[in-house]
């Protein structure tokens, strides 16, 4: 099992003290000490259970990108990745499937991510999107609700005429998400 649990989220994270100790508080960093690596926590989690492989329980399909197509120009690919601890809505596994397209993820990587009661598969997230994602307002998508994305809202923001808002399409299903920058 993990032997430094908080070295382990940092690498996945790919951030170093530094910019750890940068990372506004409360930070999901801290909350992952209290990452639970017992199994039927899991096993029981009413956001994961339906994905999990039904004979190997601790096994479960995730979409894994590199950012949405138009932005990355790579198609998110859904793999094996084991469980290895969960915490609320996270999840961290060991990505058990060489992917085929994308060129900074590799079997054996260790793997952040999250599930949405809309979303078709769990996904990949990074704490750098979860930052960045709590000063946005991102409408449900118009066809399936799914309110997350898979680039980060700046970048898309820079992409767009507009000063404080703009629309992009669902990583999942290809509808329409509003998303708007919160005032601070
Ligand atoms: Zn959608």
């Amino acid at each position: 099992m993990m032997k430094n649990l908080i070295k382990q989220i940092k690498h996945i994270l790919g951030i170093n003290n530094a910019q750890a100790q940068q990372i506004s508080e409360p930070s999901l960093l801290e909350k992952y000490v209290q990452f639970s690596q017992a199994p039927a926590d899991w096993q029981n989690h009413v956001g994961l259970a339906p994905f999990l492989h039904e004979d190997f329980k601790n096994d479960v399909q995730v979409i894994i990108h590199e950012g949405s197509y138009k932005n990355s120009k790579k198609y998110p690919e859904l793999l094996w990745v084991r469980l290895l601890a969960t915490y609320e809505n996270y999840f961290i596994g060991e990505l058990l499937d060489m992917p085929q397209y994308l060129n900074t993820i590799q079997k054996g990587d260790e793997l952040l991510f999250s599930t949405h009661p809309n979303a078709q598969y769990p996904f990949l997230v990074s704490e750098t999107y979860m930052l960045e994602r709590e000063q946005w307002h991102i409408s449900p998508c118009n066809a399936c609700g799914f309110n997350e994305l898979f680039d980060m809202p700046a970048d898309l923001m820079a992409q767009q005429t507009k000063n404080s808002s703009f629309t992009t399409h669902c990583a999942f299903c290809g509808g329409l998400q509003s998303v708007q920058h919160l005032a601070i």
